[in-house]
């Protein structure tokens, strides 16, 4: 005899996707191609076009790959293609400061060749790595890509989980996964408790040329109001974290190119000469 239940249970079983990936920033991309190269069907969603994550120009933005992060690049078959432009950090040093008073003479430094292993890491520009990433999810036929579509709800189940879409359509999968970001609303519908405090500080954000070569040393300034990254890109280029207050912050942004170089210039030193920017202004948050 038939059981009665089948056809809800077949409607529980039937799934769009193994395993639904709800951010399409960094972390799901790279997850969604590790996961896809596992054989399982994926689909990545994400509220933004794929447009305005795929900017080819430079905008300033970099990131600090540690040595893990290569080898997940590597494992993904990326890595080949984003070291032509990513610029190796053999040194670090930390030290602290006050601006115009150049560094503390007591500083920590790291050394590439303590650890036999290559750099502490590479600095690849987010025009490289974004479009990489995007590039081989474009290739990858295991990937559903759903931009423009925003999550709006959740609901698991017994057997898997629904996804509701602002349009109200829905995606049915096996596991959904939040990368959506530091206000992740899959954590928060899925009842994930967080911790957050306010330092009060914002991040003026840019990448500039300079004179003399970094060698690739990166620096990280501890100053009174926040501290300063200075973190080496090939040629003479070099991207800068700069955190202040975030009244600072707002005020510093508000200046014209210029003025906002002569208030970097006493902070920053003279180590590296002259200096100028090389791409867009940004703050964080
Ligand atoms: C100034 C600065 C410097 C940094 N430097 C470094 C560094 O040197 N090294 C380093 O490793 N990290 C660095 N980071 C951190 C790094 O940028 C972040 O950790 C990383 O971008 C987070 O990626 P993500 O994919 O988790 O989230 P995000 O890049 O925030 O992506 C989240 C995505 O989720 C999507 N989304 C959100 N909500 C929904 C929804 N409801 N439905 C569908 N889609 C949704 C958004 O559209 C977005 O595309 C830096 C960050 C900043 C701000």
């Amino acid at each position: 005899m038939d059981n009665p239940r089948r056809a809800a249970i077949l409607k529980v079983m039937d799934f769009d996707t193994d395993i639904a990936i709800v951010g399409g920033g960094l972390n799901g991309p790279t997850l969604a191609l590790a996961l896809a190269q596992t054989g399982q069907r994926v689909t990545l969603i994400d509220a933004a076009e794929s447009g305005p994550r795929a900017v080819p120009g430079f905008d300033g933005r970099s990131y600090a790959m540690a040595l893990t992060s290569v080898r997940l690049m590597q494992g993904l078959g990326l890595w080949e293609a984003l070291e032509e432009n990513a610029q190796p950090m053999l040194e670090i040093k930390v030290t602290d400061g006050r601006a115009g008073e150049g560094p503390s003479p007591f500083f920590m430094h790291f050394d590439h060749a303590e650890i036999e292993e290559g750099p502490m890491g590479w600095m690849v520009e987010d025009r490289h790595l974004r479009p990489a990433l995007l590039a081989a999810v474009d290739a990858e036929s295991r990937i559903i890509q759903r931009n423009g579509a925003r999550v709006v709800a959740q609901e698991p189940d017994g057997a898997g989980i629904t996804l509701t879409l602002a349009d109200g359509g829905t995606i049915r999968a096996r596991l959904a996964v939040g990368a959506d970001g530091r206000s992740s609303g899959t954590g928060r519908r899925a009842g994930i408790k967080r911790v957050e405090w306010a330092y009060g500080q914002t991040a003026l954000v840019c990448a500039i040329n300079h004179e003399l070569p970094h060698h690739g040393v990166a620096h990280q300034f501890f100053m009174p109001p926040g501290p300063l990254a200075i973190l080496p890109l090939t040629g003479n280029r070099s991207s800068i974290v700069w955190s202040e207050t975030t009244e600072n912050a707002k005020r510093i942004n508000a200046l014209p190119d210029e003025e906002y170089l002569e208030v970097l210039r006493p902070r920053f030193g003279s180590f590296l000469g002259e200096i100028s920017l090389a791409g867009a202004r940004y703050t964080y948050p």
